[in-house]
Order: C-alpha cells, then sequence, then structure tokens
C-alpha cells in the first residue's frame, strides 16, 4: 500500500518548520517532514568546541530596537536564550595594519567617515533609482558616483566591514536597488544580539516544532518528522507528487513544499521529472548563494585585548579579505580563550580545498604580526565547510545585480504542486533567520488557500512579466 499524505515538507530548517506549524495551524494535519541530517534547524547548527558551544551556523539576531519587532528577537525572549549585544561602534579604535600595528583612532577616523558618509550616500541613491525605475546598478559603482573607491589595505579593511561581513559577497556583484538600505535594519531596528547559549540558536526551530509535533520530554517522536531522509529524485504532475530518497525509500502526497537552500536547488543533488521549466531554473542560477566562514580558535591563554570595547578587530592586508574580520568571545564566555576570523566568498572557497593545518598556519602567521612572536599554537581550530557541503552548497543568498522582483517572483512561484519556501524566498530579508521564519508562513498560507478554499494559483512564465 502506497502511504501518502497532503504535503511533503522538504528540509527541517527554520522555513521548512514553519511551513509545517502553519499548515497545522490550519488543521492541515497529514504532513511529513523529511530531513536530510539526524536534526533540526539546518543552517541554525551549533557545535561544542573546546568546551564551548560555538555556532557554526547563523549566530546573530539581527534587527532588534527599531519600529517593529523581529519576531526572532520574540520567540529568542520567549524561550530565554542567552545573548549578548554586540557593539561594533568601538572597532575605529580597533584596527591593525599590514605590519601589525595597532592604528590610533586619529588615523582610521577619518576613513570610517568617508565609508560613512558614502553608505549614507548609497541609501538615497538607492531609494532614488527604485522610486524612478531606474536601472540597477552595483554598490562599487555607487561607491565610484560618490568619490570612493577603496585601494589602501585600510580602505579595502573597512569596505569588507560594512560590505562583506553582512552580505558575503563583495560591493562589486551585489545590486544597490536591492540591497541598501538594508530592509532588515530598516524595519527592525539596528541592534544585534550574538546567541551565545548551550543550547544553540537552533534552539528556537526546536521549539517551535514542539508546538505540533508529539514529544516526550525534549525528543520529538511524531512519525510526520522523518530525520535522515536525503531526497534526491521528485516526480510530479497534476494527480500529485512521489518522492525518493537516497535510502530507497518512496513517498506520495498531494503537494510538496521544498525548503532546501538556493545552494541544492542550483545543484543536482535532487532531480526532477519532469524537469523544472527554464524560467524556474534560470531564476535559481541568477541569484547568489554567497558563503561565510567563521573559523574559530582555541588557546591556551588570551594574547589579544580584552575588556570594553575590544570584541571586534580589523586586520587591513593587501589582498582584500584575507582575514580581515575577527571577533573573541571574552565577553561572552570569559576565560575561554576562543577566537573567531570570518572569511567570505572566494577566500571561504579558497580555504575549504586546503587543510586545517594550511589555514592554521596562514592565520597564525597573520596572529603572530599583530601580537608578537611568542604566542602560543592554538589547541583546536574548527574550519566549516559551506560550500562543500551537498546539503548548503553556501551559506545564504544575496541579490546580485539587475535582477528584479519579477525574476525574484519567480522563485517563489510553485511549479504545478510544487512549492517553495526558504530565505532564499523572502525578497526583504533573503539570507536571514527572520526571512527564512517569515518565508515559511508565508508559503504554507498560499498552499492552504489552495487546498482549503481552491485558490490555487499556478503561476507560469506566461503570468510573469
Ligand atoms: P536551511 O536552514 O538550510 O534548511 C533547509 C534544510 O533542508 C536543512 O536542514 C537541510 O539539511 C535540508 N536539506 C537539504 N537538502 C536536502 C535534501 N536533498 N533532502 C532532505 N533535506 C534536505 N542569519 C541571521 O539572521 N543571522 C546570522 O547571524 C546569520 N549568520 C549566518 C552565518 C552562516 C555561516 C550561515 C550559513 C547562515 C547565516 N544566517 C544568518 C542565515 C540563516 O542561517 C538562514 O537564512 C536560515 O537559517 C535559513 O533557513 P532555511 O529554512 O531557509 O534553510
Amino acid at each position: 500500500p502506497k502511504e501518502s499524505s497532503t504535503v511533503i515538507i522538504i528540509g527541517a530548517g527554520m522555513s521548512g518548520i514553519m511551513a509545517a506549524k502553519t499548515l497545522s495551524d490550519h488543521g492541515i494535519n497529514d504532513f511529513l517532514i523529511l530531513e536530510a541530517t539526524d536534526k533540526i534547524g539546518g543552517r541554525m547548527v551549533s557545535t561544542d568546541f573546546s568546551g564551548y558551544t560555538v555556532e557554526i551556523g547563523a549566530n546573530w539576531v539581527e534587527g532588534v530596537g527599531g519600529k517593529h519587532v523581529n519576531p526572532i528577537w520574540e520567540l529568542a525572549k520567549r524561550y530565554n536564550l542567552r545573548m549578548s549585544k554586540s557593539n561594533f561602534d568601538n572597532i575605529s579604535s580597533n584596527v591593525y595594519n599590514e605590519e601589525g600595528r595597532l592604528l590610533p583612532l586619529s588615523e582610521t577616523k577619518p576613513h570610517f567617515d568617508i565609508a560613512d558618509a558614502c553608505q549614507s550616500y548609497l541609501d538615497v541613491l538607492s531609494n532614488s533609482l527604485n522610486a524612478h525605475d531606474e536601472e540597477d546598478i552595483s554598490l562599487t559603482t555607487g561607491q565610484r558616483l560618490f568619490g570612493l573607491i577603496p585601494t589602501s589595505p585600510l580602505d579595502m579593511a573597512i569596505d569588507y566591514s560594512y560590505y562583506d561581513f553582512e552580505i558575503a559577497e563583495p560591493p562589486r556583484v551585489t545590486s544597490l536597488k536591492n540591497v541598501l538600505p538594508n530592509p532588515t535594519f530598516v524595519e527592525y531596528g539596528d541592534d544585534e544580539y550574538f546567541v551565545c547559549d548551550k543550547r544553540g540558536y537552533s534552539y528556537i526551530p526546536k521549539q517551535l516544532a514542539k508546538d505540533f509535533l508529539k514529544h516526550e520530554n525534549e525528543i520529538i517522536i511524531d512519525p510526520r518528522l522523518q530525520l535522515q531522509k536525503v531526497v534526491r529524485h521528485i516526480e510530479y504532475s497534476a494527480n500529485g507528487v512521489r518522492i525518493e530518497t537516497e535510502d530507497n525509500s518512496t513517498f506520495y502526497s498531494k503537494y510538496a513544499i521544498l525548503s532546501v537552500s538556493l545552494g541544492v536547488l542550483k545543484s543536482r543533488l535532487i532531480t526532477y521529472q519532469p524537469d523544472l521549466p527554464y524560467w524556474k531554473i534560470k531564476t535559481f542560477y541568477q541569484f547568489d548563494m554567497s558563503i561565510y566562514t567563521k573559523i574559530f580558535l582555541k588557546f591556551p591563554y588570551t594574547f589579544w585585548l580584552t575588556g570594553p570595547g575590544t570584541e571586534f578587530f580589523l586586520y587591513t592586508d593587501d589582498s582584500r579579505g584575507y582575514y580581515t574580520y575577527w571577533q573573541h568571545l571574552e565577553n561572552e564566555y570569559p576565560g575561554s580563550n576562543i577566537i573567531f576570523v570570518t572569511v567570505t566568498d572566494d577566500e571561504s572557497r579558497r580555504i575549504e580545498q586546503q587543510s586545517d593545518e594550511e589555514t592554521k598556519g596562514e592565520i597564525m602567521q597573520v596572529l603572530r604580526k599583530l601580537f608578537g612572536k611568542d604566542i602560543p599554537e592554538p589547541e583546536n581550530i574548527l574550519v566549516p565547510r559551506w560550500w562543500k557541503n551537498r546539503l548548503h552548497g553556501g551559506s545564504y543568498t544575496n541579490w546580485p545585480i539587475g535582477v528584479s522582483e519579477a525574476d525574484f517572483d519567480r522563485m517563489k512561484a510553485p511549479v504545478g504542486p510544487l512549492y517553495f519556501t526558504g530565505e532564499h524566498t523572502s525578497s526583504n530579508f533573503n539570507g536571514y533567520v527572520h526571512g527564512a521564519y517569515l518565508a515559511g508562513i508565508a508559503t504554507a498560507e498560499t498552499l492552504v488557500d489552495c487546498i482549503k478554499y481552491k485558490k490555487c494559483k499556478e503561476i507560469t512564465s506566461n503570468d510573469l512579466p
């Protein structure tokens, strides 16, 4: 007998869990969640690193203290997540140059001031381009119009800290019209809270799942959540969906919601019968999946500056983005002696392909420049590989230049019984946890309209400009 459900949800990250919860809230309980890994959370994932919980994926609740309340902030408060407010204001006092000299504020401040003025200009320019329906340009083009071309190691490091550190791709490839001003900070406020909880950031989606899935104490025992099911093939027609997983199981449903990342959609991990239409595949390929890598190091003792205002520091190198952005965890985990450096994009790809030993060697060369030859070797290093991981294919999405809202509508448009969700389907908040959360609700509500009220809007390429 063929086991069949009304909806199969692929992926149990924030968006997949919220899609299932939304169906459940609307009385549709006949669903099945297929998740490739052995846990809920997806890109919200932590690990034990030398006795401390570190977040390999999402780390901050971004956008707090503004005119609207970020839904993730509400949940973090409800579940009493341990967090610390990040203070980025002092970073201009914590810049080390190529030789490792800590630069005085008098030397760095004029450069930060120009970067600030340029960013304000870009916000205004973007609003104006949007208001007049003008063609999109890159952030770099906008910077040139302002008269800023970051070429010195200091200006490149500042530029990196303003843009790449947030969007994980360089300004050169990034859409001005869609990225600035960042809707997350406009809507929810400028504050950012760093999650440093033993239970991990994924405690939020795990708790949300317990709202509607059967569980005993902390453990979910509901048969509607199936872990370690890697979806490899999807057949679909007006009659329904047939899904095959890597362990040769087959599942049937009337509809499916795909919450896998854009990186997975771009790859050939899942095959489709019939193939997805050209307009859909082209949209996947047009949009960017960026890479953001936090490399953690544990030392026997601290040799970097600690105390108020030292949490973040920059290293300026001739090569843009070469181990530029550093953060220590002495505020969050005093005595942990853990520090991490964030790399992105091409540097992430390069580092993912070399051994951790090689990466450690490069990092130690930088740290010795900054803090002297006598600093100790690290006891432990953690180098996440988001790009090489076939279940992610990168970290999160970024808007490339020239991709329009209409293109973006194709991203979330259903194809027959296949619905799409995930951070990449949130036009305002793509790349964020709250984007994934809101997207899961929105996609499920569209499907509820179809199932309950027969308002099924199949969008084909003809319906879209
Ligand atoms: P995912 O979490 O990727 O969920 C998709 C699920 O599908 C995964 O569980 C995956 O295992 C599963 N899956 C994939 N392929 C298959 C398959 N074939 N079959 C079955 N299951 C499959 N956001 C913030 O708000 N703040 C931050 O500080 C922040 N920092 C980040 C840092 C990093 C390094 C990364 C990677 C992301 C960061 N983000 C941050 C972004 C945030 O993590 C994501 O936007 C969000 O978690 C995505 O949720 P999702 O449900 O769309 O996708």
